[in-house]
């Protein structure tokens, strides 16, 4: 209980269903569930450390994302300028992309 209360205090929320494997407390976290009782929940309690793998595992999944919306424009996209900067953009995704380290 001490624990979720920590975790409450750095900004995650308490849910209101248990642990379906163990009843404990379960916390939502930067979008993540934890249950307090069985999960490692020392990459949060140790603070705020950014991890160069979390954000990198981030940027990926973001310009995933990005650079699957900005295909989905230019299949429709008519005008040819604005084709030229969704081929533009989507090509600086890609590169980004490649730059990003592998697992
Ligand atoms: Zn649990």
């Amino acid at each position: 209980m001490r624990l979720a209360a920590e975790l409450v205090s750095k900004g995650a929320t308490m849910l209101a269903e248990p642990c379906p494997k163990d009843g404990g407390i379960q916390v939502r976290y930067r979008g993540k569930v934890y249950c307090t009782s069985h999960d490692d929940l020392s990459s949060i309690t140790e603070g705020s450390a950014v991890s160069y793998d979390a954000v990198v595992a981030q940027m990926r999944e973001v310009i995933l994302a990005r650079l699957n919306e900005t295909t989905a424009a230019l299949g429709t996209e008519r005008d040819p300028a604005k084709q030229d900067q969704l081929v533009s953009l989507a090509s600086k995704y890609f590169e980004l992309l490649q730059k990003l380290p592998r697992k």
